[in-house]
């Protein structure tokens, strides 16, 4: 599944190349037909990313909102735009590009109130300017659950998935399994603050790389796949060289080193 620093990339990237242009809207595979027509010829005046959600927002307080899910993913086309193939669920074709949705879990129109109710259910998000950490802060200290399902939680914090979670507690020395009411506060701050650094990093690059250069030898975007995170799966932790165990946590495989955690 996409992590936050994906979902506001393609919202920073989409802006770039559509905001301000009355679009053409389309679904070239039909099942979003009646919200592409109703898009169809307006401006897109912004596109907003809030945790794993996108918001559109076009001309006359039309709003569309898209969830990429486990498989949904976006291309972007620079000039000529190619006929279209396979489930394209939504086109949108600008001046000077196109973007064409397929697979996501959501692509719907809404109103208002939809929005204000689905961002109710969120928690602060990282990389926005907005995000208030005491709201997640005052979750996390009142919690018996694991910080590593915590984290991942959207409607603790909104954008982290399983990558930075694992990584994020790992670089903190923070065990996944801890209660979440077990962390001081300076322990929490400093948590807010790396998955902060790491996601806005992540946003730049487009990738994830987590290990630093002083570790890794080579310069950041040198690394090579495969050696870009400290524990995320890893067989032997990268910063200690000892062993990293793996097990499910809240639905999905968690990984730590036993003793940089410990
Ligand atoms: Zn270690």
């Amino acid at each position: 599944m996409p992590e936050g620093h994906t979902i506001h990339r393609a919202a920073r990237k989409q802006r770039e190349v559509l905001a301000g242009d009355a679009v053409q809207a389309s679904s070239p595979q039909g099942r979003f037909a009646d919200g592409a027509a109703l898009l169809d010829g307006r401006v897109l005046k912004d596109i907003e990313a809030y945790g794993k959600h996108l918001f559109y927002r076009f001309e006359d307080d039309l709003l569309l909102h898209v969830h990429l899910g486990l498989f949904g993913r976006f291309f972007t086309h620079k000039g000529d735009v190619p006929p279209p193939r396979g489930a394209i669920r939504l086109r949108l074709i600008g001046r000077d590009a196109a973007v064409d949705l397929r697979g996501p879990t959501a692509c719907e129109m809404i109103e208002g109130d939809d929005e204000a109710r689905l961002l109710a259910r969120l928690g602060p998000d990282p990389l926005r300017a907005d995000a208030e950490p005491d709201r997640a802060w005052d979750r996390i200290s009142r919690s018996k659950r694991e910080i590593g399902a915590l984290v991942m939680d959207q409607s603790v914090m909104a954008g982290v998935g399983n990558v930075y979670r694992a990584e994020a507690l790992h670089v903190l020395g923070i065990h996944p399994s801890r209660e979440g009411r077990s962390l001081s506060r300076e322990e929490f701050d400093a948590l807010w603050a790396t998955v902060c650094r790491m996601l806005a990093d992540g946003e730049r690059a487009g990738r994830i790389v987590t290990v630093s250069a002083e570790d890794a030898g080579v310069p950041r975007s040198r690394i090579p796949r495969g050696e870009r995170t400290y524990v995320y799966r890893q067989s032997s932790c990268r910063s200690c060289g000892g062993p990293v165990s793996s097990w499910d946590l809240a639905g999905r495989r968690s990984w730590a080193c036993e003793s940089c955690q410990g």
